[in-house]
């Protein structure tokens, strides 16, 4: 599942992972190693627009330590989602404490677009 993984830029489905290694291992087989890449920081994984948990490689992360907040862009036409390398700043709020933040561009990919 790693090199499944090493070999995409874009992110994936739960449902499309679980679909994929059909045959090979059970779906709590496949949420069992989603976890565990997740805790190693091989992979990260956030919320589409469908509610559905997407799974997309790490670039630099650790077991030690996560840089994984950056925004994702969902194409509208044919639903991949991608990570985007940009930071974008997170408002201070007044006597609150944000502990992760989940930002999802949506609209339409370079291939759909053209
Ligand atoms: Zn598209
Ligand atoms: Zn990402």
């Amino acid at each position: 599942m790693q090199r499944y993984f090493g070999d995409r830029s874009t992110a994936v489905s739960v449902v499309d992972l679980v679909e994929h290694f059909r045959g090979e291992m059970n779906k709590v087989t496949v949420y069992r190693i989603l976890s565990r890449m997740e805790a190693e920081g091989i992979i990260h994984s956030f919320s589409g627009s469908d509610g559905l948990k997407w799974y997309a490689a790490c670039k630099q992360c650790t077991n030690h330590s996560h840089y994984d907040h950056h925004p994702h862009f969902q194409c509208k036409v044919c639903g991949m989602i991608e990570c985007l390398e940009i930071s974008l700043p997170i408002p201070k709020l007044k006597n609150r404490k944000v502990d992760t933040e989940i930002i999802l561009l949506i609209g339409e990919c370079e291939t759909c677009a053209s």
